[in-house]
């Protein structure tokens, strides 16, 4: 598995001074404070116009530590990052996908895309299985070789239907046939764009799953990614090593609900 963040949050501190400059406001920074973090004070900030004389002694930290506590989360939602998946199984994405709130998904298409060629991705603990990996390495190669047999004795279909059919539909249509035999771990890429209070939410409830290692390793990754950008942001999480893998713990409200998940 691989991630890369390919889009992160940034300001425009000149914008952001015209704004305070035209309400004859003055914002006091806190030395350090990123540019999420900066962003998520400002929006929760403008809520109540608490600059200036307003603006209570808290850190940037501390004032993004009690929008959390409050539950006023939707100001984080002004933070979204965008990161591409190489290596993953569709397994994964498919339960990626289901996070419908504050996620945009780009994946590779199956009906679109030539599988060929496709990889594998070995669920985790079936290599100190033999038997069971030999029986997975089989239908792996017996699917692959269906995939190619299938591509190939439909190929016949683009010329007994072009007249009524746009070639493109009838490739489609043929590659949905053949790909209808891939397994889960078919190896998938997927651009995955999500704001803070998403991601949050995602960490909490995947990323603590005992029996789902993959799931785990990729909610890791993408804490370990975001808390870099904005540390205030995702304080109260940490990553812990059981000893398959990485989870992560949640300390701050509803931990019940992601412990019970988990
Ligand atoms: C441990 C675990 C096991 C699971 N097992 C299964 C399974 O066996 N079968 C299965 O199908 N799925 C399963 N899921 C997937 C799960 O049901 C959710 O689809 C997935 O986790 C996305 O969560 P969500 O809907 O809360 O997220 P999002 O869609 O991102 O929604 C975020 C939050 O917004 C609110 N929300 C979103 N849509 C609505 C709505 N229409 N109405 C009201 N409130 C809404 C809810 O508060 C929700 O929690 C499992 C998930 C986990 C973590």
């Amino acid at each position: 598995m691989k991630l890369e963040v390919i889009s992160r949050p940034q300001l425009d501190a000149n914008a952001i001074n015209r704004f305070l400059e035209a309400e004859g406001m003055n914002w006091r920074h806190t030395a350090g404070a990123t540019p999420a973090e900066e962003l998520v004070e400002l929006a929760g900030r403008i809520c109540y116009m608490s600059f200036g004389k307003r603006q209570s002694p808290k850190t940037n930290a501390e004032y993004i530590a009690n929008l959390v506590e409050m539950g006023h989360e939707s100001v984080l939602e002004h933070v979204c990052w965008t990161f591409v998946l190489v290596g993953v199984s569709r397994a994964f994405t498919h339960q990626l996908v289901r996070h419908r709130v504050g996620f945009a998904f780009s994946q590779l298409s199956q009906q679109y895309h030539d599988e060929t060629d496709a990889e594998f991705i070995e669920p985790a603990y079936l290599s100190q299985y033999p038997t069971a990996r030999a029986a997975w390495l089989d239908a792996m190669q017996v699917s692959k070789a269906s995939y190619r047999k299938i591509l190939d004795s439909l190929a016949e279909m683009e010329n007994k239907h072009k007249a009524q059919i746009d070639k493109r539909e009838i490739r489609r249509a043929i590659k949905s046939v053949a790909r209808s035999v891939l397994p889960n771990a078919t190896e998938s890429k997927i651009v995955v764009t999500a704001n803070a209070r998403a991601l949050r939410y995602f960490l909490r409830v995947r990323g603590t799953i005992p029996g789902d290692l993959e799931m785990r390793e990729i909610a890791a990754a993408m804490l370990t990614a975001v808390s870099a950008d904005a540390p205030a942001l995702f304080a109260d999480f940490s990553i812990d090593h059981w000893p398959d893998g990485p989870v992560i713990i949640f300390r701050g409200k509803n931990q019940a609900e992601s412990n019970s998940l988990g």
